[in-house]
């Protein structure tokens, strides 16, 4: 099959999450291809294998799965595809495979970093408990190709990988270069800013600086000039560069407005969220915290607030 004959068509998986149904895509190419699954709940399933079925395909007719990132309402039915060849960033692995020496460290790595930044033990244990609950969406499964920036995509000619970490650190989209058409997975959302979640460090290294590392990948995704962007969430998007700006932008005027309200006292990451965020932050504290650090992340790289140890606390300051 040529490329030109080569089509892409949009499933939506329903998912208990707030984010709301997730979009998968079905590529009849060269090899027919999944990118993405939805997550593993009943219903998720079920959907999945009928709207395969509208496209007069069955689950065993997947000849590979391409996973975006490793949040369950991408990658969560992965293990349905046993027979298939699936692909992603060598980060995505320690997720999809469960490892239990990977994600304990996940725990004591947030459990020492809320601490150190004021959030209170009850909220630590809310998002531990959160976060194990999330990852029971997640069928375990392997991949058996790793693909890194830049890549041809494996099985489907003239299709190159790109990496855009950030939202998650194993984040990918792939690029159809002919024509400037992407799957973009969550790397940008029409309705919503997409969250530059934090995580833990891999295996020897630092911290990422998740906002700093997102709003990188979108001048990369700029640069790639992209006219047809088919997301994770919400609409497909065809003002691609426009809505980066945007995106640049509205980081930018949060950052200032974080920059307010730490005035001269010297305020934890936790103070300054909840200032920002009021009860929004005791609702959904992991994800109200990323958007807060993220940020404070950014003002303490430009230089526009410092930081300081005090005992086992970090705190902020804006002389
Ligand atoms: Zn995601």
């Amino acid at each position: 099959m040529g490329v030109c004959a080569e089509s892409i068509h949009q499933l939506t998986i329903p998912t208990p999450f707030h984010v709301g149904p997730v979009h998968v895509y079905l590529i009849c190419g060269d090899t027919i291809t999944l990118v993405d699954t939805g997550p593993l709940t009943k219903e998720g399933k079920e959907v999945l294998i009928s709207e395969l079925k509208n496209f007069g395909y069955s689950i065993k007719d997947i000849e590979q799965v391409i996973l975006t990132h490793h949040h369950p309402d991408h990658v969560g039915l992965a293990g349905l595809f046993g027979h298939a060849t699936i692909i992603g960033h060598r980060y995505l692995r320690p997720w999809l495979t469960k490892d239990r020496a990977f994600l304990n460290g996940c725990i004591e790595f947030f459990q020492k970093f809320y601490n150190e930044h004021g959030v209170p033990m009850e909220v630590v244990e809310k998002v531990r408990r959160t976060s194990q609950a999330y990852i029971s969406f997640i069928e375990q499964a392997d991949l058996n190709v790793i693909v890194k920036h830049g890549d041809k995509v494996p099985g489907l000619s003239g299709w190159k990988v790109i990496e855009v970490p950030g939202h998650a650190q194993n984040h990918i989209m792939i690029i159809r270069e002919h024509d400037h058409t992407a799957i973009g997975a969550d790397v940008l959302l029409a309705s919503i800013s997409s969250n530059a979640l934090l995580e833990a460090p891999m295996k020897g290294e630092e911290r990422p600086k998740t906002l700093l590392q997102y709003r990188h990948s979108l001048q990369v995704v700029k640069e790639l000039n992209i006219k047809k962007l088919y997301p994770g969430h919400g609409e497909i998007i065809y003002e691609v560069n426009e809505l980066i700006n945007q995106r640049l932008q509205g980081h930018l005027e949060r950052a200032r407005a974080i920059k307010t309200i730490i005035t001269g006292d010297r305020m934890s990451a936790n103070d300054i969220s909840y200032e920002l965020f009021m009860k929004k932050h005791t609702i959904q504290p992991d994800l109200t915290f990323s958007e807060t650090f993220g940020h404070i992340d950014m003002l303490v790289e430009r230089g526009e607030i410092q930081m300081k140890k005090e005992g086992n606390y970090f705190l902020f300051y804006n002389e």
